[in-house]
């Protein structure tokens, strides 16, 4: 048994400045990531070898990487951790098999999920999520196709197409559901960080000297396959991102990345009943917290995008301000954490959000988006369940996120929901007269958090070794 002060799941910017910030304050701290390196999905460490196609990513996730290396941080890599108790007992499958801790405190910073709207041919291999695009080009150095449609909303669409081409690949697209007035509009917001202002800036330059055509307000209305190619279909929509009338426009590529926002991550605040309210522009549902990151749920905190989208910069502010929070509450060490560390904390943290939050407004979820999906269309792909079946569930009496899952098995697959769950209770929002997202809920978090097979939990054992107790007496 492993007993800590503190246990931080997710080690991406917020998970690895709260475990710093807490350890340098005095506690003893755990750090959890089912990654084999720190540094979540913005600073991925690479595989050996392969060349970096954005360098200043590359060169802040190794000054997390190193500063994580020299602190008294004890960090569990490669450990999916797919349970946790109201007690605060982690348990995790890692490389040697189970492992499980315990500590006065929580702090969750397991991030977001990508969010597709689901459209005809969402599932067709070579239609990958924009996010995904930048795991291929950040971990593994590989282009997601020699040709690339890159569609959806918000920063990802010109971070994926410009690490696409500065990589040597072709963007032939790129389809945004957001128009150039929505991105002018933020520039107030992005102003504050002119480093990442002026980074975004550089992709688009660059988008534009190879010549990639923007279609703002566009929508990804079908993909299907043609030969060995993807043959996608383009339609112009309006600010709900519900598909209008107008030319089609269609482009053959040998990969969609397509990605429409993000949606924080829940699930252990949800399993530990922490209190939550649903904010579209933050991603979705969110847990209530203080300024600092404290739940409803006494030494449980949420930091980063898992709290609400607002982007890396802002993740590792928040990061910073949990852990400190955290050392000041369990009274870390005698001069305990100073009135000026936390207000320094919470200046950065509303600055860099300032951007993010800018950023997640273009991200979020959009009504007519939603309602454009065809009654065919697989929106649970575990489990196969299209608008259709969401609708007859509704209609024979399903009113919340559960009773779905419930009826049709939509979440009940190996994502456990975190894919289409966002979307099937929209859909269903709109199905129930009356609703809204607060009422219609969202499914009930449930262990594992993550899929774990029953061999890593028991280990290598021969079934003759298995002590068979006596008959009981008659
Ligand atoms: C796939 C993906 C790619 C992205 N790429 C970019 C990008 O290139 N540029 C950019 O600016 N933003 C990117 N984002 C957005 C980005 O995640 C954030 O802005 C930023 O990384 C948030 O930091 P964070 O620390 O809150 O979360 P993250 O960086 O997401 O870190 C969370 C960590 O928690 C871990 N975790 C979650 N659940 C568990 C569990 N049960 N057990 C163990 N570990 C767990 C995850 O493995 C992850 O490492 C991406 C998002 C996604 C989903």
């Amino acid at each position: 048994m492993n007993e800590f002060d503190l246990i931080v799941i997710g080690a991406g910017p917020a998970g690895v400045q709260a475990a710093l910030a807490a350890s340098s304050s005095g506690l003893a701290v755990a750090l959890f990531d089912e990654n084999a390196q720190a540094g979540g999905q913005v600073y991925r460490a690479p595989h050996g070898g392969i060349p970096a196609h954005g360098e200043a990513d590359r060169q802040a996730g190794d000054a997390l990487r190193h500063a994580l290396a020299a602190s008294l941080v004890r960090v569990f890599a490669a450990h999916s951790v797919w349970a946790v108790t109201g007690d605060y007992r982690v348990d995790a499958v890692g490389p040697d098999g189970p492992l499980h801790c315990t500590a006065r405190a929580l702090i969750v910073a397991t991030g977001t999920t990508e969010r597709v709207v689901p459209f005809d041919g969402w599932t067709t291999p070579g239609v990958i999520g924009l996010a995904a695009a930048t795991i291929l080009l950040k971990a593994q150095g590989v282009l997601p196709g020699r040709t690339t449609l890159v569609a959806g909303c918000g920063p990802l669409l010109a971070a994926v197409a410009g690490k696409t081409i500065a990589g040597g690949g072709e963007v032939v697209a790129i389809a945004d559901l957001a128009s150039s007035a929505d991105w002018l509009r933020t520039l107030p917001a992005l102003v504050t960080r002119p480093d990442l202002l002026a980074q975004g800036i550089a992709w688009w330059r660059a988008i534009r000297r190879a010549g990639t055509p923007r279609y703002a307000r566009h929508t990804l209305e079908r993909v299907e396959p043609v030969g060995e190619r993807l043959r996608a279909t383009l339609a112009p929509c309006d600010a709900s991102g519900r598909p209008v009338a107008g030319a089609r426009r269609t482009v053959d590529v040998d990969c969609v990345a397509v990605g429409h926002g993000l949606v924080p991550s829940t699930e252990i605040t949800r399993l530990l009943r922490a209190r939550h309210r649903y904010e579209r522009a933050a991603g979705g549902w969110i847990a209530d917290i203080d300024r600092d990151g404290r739940t409803s749920r006494e030494r449980l905190y949420v930091c980063g995008d898992g709290a609400g989208i607002a982007g890396a910069a802002a993740a590792a502010a928040h990061g910073t301000l949990a852990g400190l929070a955290c050392a000041r509450d369990l009274g870390a060490n005698p001069s305990g954490v100073s009135d000026a560390a936390l207000a320094s904390a919470r200046a950065a943290h509303e600055r860099d959000a300032r951007f993010g939050r800018a950023m997640a407004r273009l991200m979020a979820l959009r009504e007519g988006h939603v309602q454009g999906i065809g009654p065919d269309t697989t929106v649970c792909r575990c489990e196969d369940v299209t608008r259709a079946d969401i609708e007859a569930a509704c209609e024979a009496g399903a009113q919340d996120a559960n009773q779905l899952k419930a009826w049709t098995r939509c979440g009940m697959g190996p994502c456990q929901g975190r894919s289409c769950g966002d979307v099937a209770a929209e859909l269903l929002t709109h199905c129930v007269p009356g609703k809204t997202r607060e009422d219609v809920g969202a499914w009930s978090a449930r262990t594992p958090l993550r899929p774990v097979s029953v061999a890593a939990l028991t280990g290598t054992y021969t079934y003759d070794d298995i002590p068979i107790p006596k008959a009981a007496p008659l």
